[in-house]
């Protein structure tokens, strides 16, 4: 059987992903189905048309997209497509190489900077642990006060706990964050190849090592 022709790009996030997106066939149920989608500037199918086309401009118009970021990574989409796209793991690799590639939009870096807060959290306690977060996440975007009002209610509730909650095995989180640093390599979308990686600025890395080949 012949195998599908692939751009560069949709060869790469194949080898990272697993994902295909020359299976693709344009039917649309991933954007019906999809809860960001009025919110995003590339609708999901698109985002695949895209990468199955693979031109410089369309590189960039991806990687320089809100869509990207604005993806929720609920998997809806990955349910209801006829092909068992995995369209949220796609998402996830764009966001790397936006991140890799210097592109990601200034209107989106506080999504990034949430990013890389709940990624550090995990790294240095073992879970998410919200003070933590919040004060990374107000730090890094230089926000502090605008929705200082929420804090009280959330401290009465316990959900800002003064004392971090952490688990037993944080040093085993610890080498999986290095070996997930230490693997990662550098990478473009035009004119080379794209190496696997998995970095540990990719919160969606490890939904996407679960939900590869697991789900179906
Ligand atoms: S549901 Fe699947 S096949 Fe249909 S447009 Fe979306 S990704 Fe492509
Ligand atoms: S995973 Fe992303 S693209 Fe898919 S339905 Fe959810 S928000 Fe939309």
């Amino acid at each position: 059987m012949s195998q599908p022709s692939r751009s560069k790009l949709a060869q790469a996030i194949l080898d990272a992903t697993g994902q295909d997106a020359a299976r693709c066939y344009q039917c649309g149920k991933c954007t019906a189905g999809c809860p960001m989608a009025a919110f995003m500037d590339i609708a999901p199918n698109q985002v695949l048309r895209l990468v199955q086309l693979g031109t410089d401009s369309a590189s960039r118009r991806l990687l320089a997209s809100a869509a990207i970021w604005n993806c929720l990574g609920c998997l809806t989409c990955a349910r209801r497509c006829p092909k068992q796209l995995d369209l949220a793991a796609v998402m996830d690799r764009l966001r790397e190489l936006a991140c890799q590639s210097g592109t990601v939009p200034g209107a989106q870096r506080n999504v990034l900077a949430f990013h890389r807060a709940f990624l550090a959290s995990v790294r240095s306690h073992g879970r998410m642990n919200e003070l933590p977060l919040v004060r990374r996440y107000k730090l890094s975007t230089r926000d502090l006060f605008s929705d200082i009002k929420l804090a009280p209610g959330m401290f009465f509730r316990g959900k800002l706990p003064l004392r971090p909650h952490k688990i037993a095995g944080r040093a085993e989180i610890r080498r999986i964050f290095d070996a997930c640093q230490h693997g990662a390599s550098t990478g473009s979308v035009e004119g080379e190849a794209v190496e696997p990686r998995q970095p540990a600025s990719s919160p969606g890395a490890g939904r996407r090592r679960q939900t590869r080949g697991g789900r179906r």
